[in-house]
């Protein structure tokens, strides 16, 4: 099963930016993420955000995304 990416829509500047988490969608449904901070990489403002300010994108299983 595919994992969802949590992409989010700054509250200062309105851009999306991937906070680069990802969760399976079960998780995702049953998790609380109440408050969680995160950096935008547009303009550097850090802000909390709610589950329901996240967007979710499926990602796709061929992703092979190298280790950092
Ligand atoms: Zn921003």
């Amino acid at each position: 099963m595919g994992k969802l990416q949590l992409w989010l829509i700054c509250k200062s500047c309105g851009r999306e930016f991937d906070t680069h988490a990802r969760l399976d969608r079960r998780s995702f449904e049953r998790g609380t993420l109440a408050a969680n901070y995160h950096r935008c990489p547009h303009c550097g403002q850090r802000l909390t955000y709610r589950k329901a300010d996240y967007l979710t994108r499926e990602e796709q299983p061929r992703t092979i995304t190298p280790a950092k």
